[in-house]
C-alpha cells in the first residue's frame, strides 16, 4: 500500500515566514507574527495557545527561551507585529489588499 497523503509543501524560500512552533506560515489575519520581549517571534495564535494553558497567567513564557513576556489575553493582538514579516507577507500575497479592520474576538 502506498500513502498518498501528499501535502501541498511549499519551498521553504524563507523560513522566517513561517511560526517555528506550529510550522505555519504568518499570515495577515489570525497568524500574525508577534514579537515577544526576547525579540524571539510566535504567531499570534501559538500565543493565544500558551496563555490558554496558563491560566489567567498574565505572562507568556517564551518557548524558545522562557523568557517572560507580560501581556494579557487581551493585549496578544497588542503585541507588536514583526513588520519585516508582515511586509514581506503583504508583496508575497497582494491578495492580502487594504486595511480591513480586524475584529479581535475575546471568549
Ligand atoms: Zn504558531
Ligand atoms: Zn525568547
Amino acid at each position: 500500500m502506498s500513502c498518498t497523503h501528499a501535502e501541498p509543501e511549499e519551498k521553504p524560500a524563507s523560513d522566517e515566514l513561517e511560526c517555528k512552533i506550529c510550522y505555519q506560515r504568518y499570515n495577515a489575519h489570525n497568524r500574525k507574527p508577534k514579537i515577544l520581549d526576547c525579540l524571539h517571534r510566535v504567531c499570534a495564535r501559538c500565543l493565544n495557545k500558551i496563555l490558554d494553558i496558563g491560566d489567567g497567567s498574565q505572562f507568556i513564557s517564551c518557548p524558545f527561551c522562557r523568557h517572560e513576556t507580560e501581556v494579557t489575553e487581551y493585549e496578544v493582538a497588542g503585541l507588536p507585529d514583526d513588520s519585516n514579516i508582515m511586509s514581506k507577507l503583504a508583496t508575497r500575497d497582494k491578495s492580502w489588499s487594504s486595511d480591513s479592520k480586524e475584529v479581535v474576538l475575546t471568549p
